[in-house]
């Protein structure tokens, strides 16, 4: 089982890496800047270069990099866009040096130009990104449909990743689906998980499907608000979980939490999920 959560980024790739081997994890996520904010520290290669070694040694990843919410290549004004774009070319500059890493995005907000427009501002700006041969593979995230959030369900997701392979076959595009977000979304993951997935499959394919944010959420199906809640304390509930990290389409897929614990808590819930898979 691949299973880990998202971790503080302060002390350098090294130190995540050693905290996720502190709670049972062997994959983490991690903001590639402040998630609020649009500065990056200098890449500490020799940091770099240390995490390579220790996780290949001890057998993490892949890892995401997550980018920051402040990114939303669907913006209306111009300077925002050309925020979202330089960020995520950076981001991917330096995730060249950790081989194997996956980035995650929020696709965008419209704000009010409408999803048909959004979806198209986000497909150009990932084109012309994939002008040059990343090798990372960038993940679009199924969104809660909070405001004019797009991605909010899966034929959104398919528009942004048909258009963006018809500027730029080469691109690598995967999807992050969110637990929390496809329920908030309203896709009913408890009672419906394999009508949701063989949607998923129709609409976007499986094969595209890269990691799972492993959430539970303090909202009803449906309600459209992305508020997560600790695993088994919400509306989705653990036995929900129990069947998704044991489908036959997801318990392959890295597991990244993104629940409001603390370190030890997300030990504590690694612990309880990987209690749910049988050995
Ligand atoms: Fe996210
Ligand atoms: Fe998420
Ligand atoms: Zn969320």
């Amino acid at each position: 089982m691949k299973i880990g959560a998202h971790i503080s980024s302060s002390g350098g790739y090294l130190a995540m890496a050693r905290t996720a081997v502190s709670i049972g994890a062997n994959v983490f996520q991690f903001f590639t800047r402040n998630p609020r904010g649009g500065d990056a520290k200098a890449l500490d290669l020799d940091d770099v270069a240390a995490f390579n070694v220790f996780a290949a040694r001890e057998g993490i990843g892949p890892i995401l990099a997550h980018a920051p919410y402040t990114l939303n290549a669907a913006a209306a004004r111009p300077e925002i866009r050309e925020f979202a774009e330089n960020t995520m070319r950076d981001d991917l500059e330096r995730l060249e040096h950790t081989p194997g890493a996956m980035y995650n995005f929020h696709p965008g907000s419209h704000v009010g130009q409408g999803a048909e427009a959004g979806i198209e501002l986000i497909s150009a700006m990932l084109g012309r990104i994939w002008r040059k041969p990343y090798g990372t593979t960038v993940l679009l995230e199924t969104m809660a449909g909070k405001g004019s959030e797009i991605g909010r369900d899966f034929a959104e997701i398919r528009a942004v990743i048909d258009r963006t392979l018809a500027l730029a076959p080469d691109a690598k595009l995967g999807v992050c689906l969110d637990t929390c977000h496809v329920w908030d979304g309203g896709y009913d993951i408890v009672n419906r998980l394999d009508e949701t997935l063989e949607e998923f499959d129709r609409t976007v394919g499986l094969g595209r499907l890269k990691a799972i944010h492993l959430n539970d959420s303090m909202n009803p199906l449906g309600a459209h608000k992305d508020r997560h809640q600790k695993i088994g304390q919400g509306h989705i509930g653990v036995e929900a979980f129990r069947r998704i990290v044991n489908h036959p389409a997801l318990k392959d897929l890295p597991f990244y939490l993104e629940t409001p614990n603390d370190i030890a808590g997300y030990a504590d819930e690694i612990k309880l999920l990987k209690g749910l898979v049988p050995c």
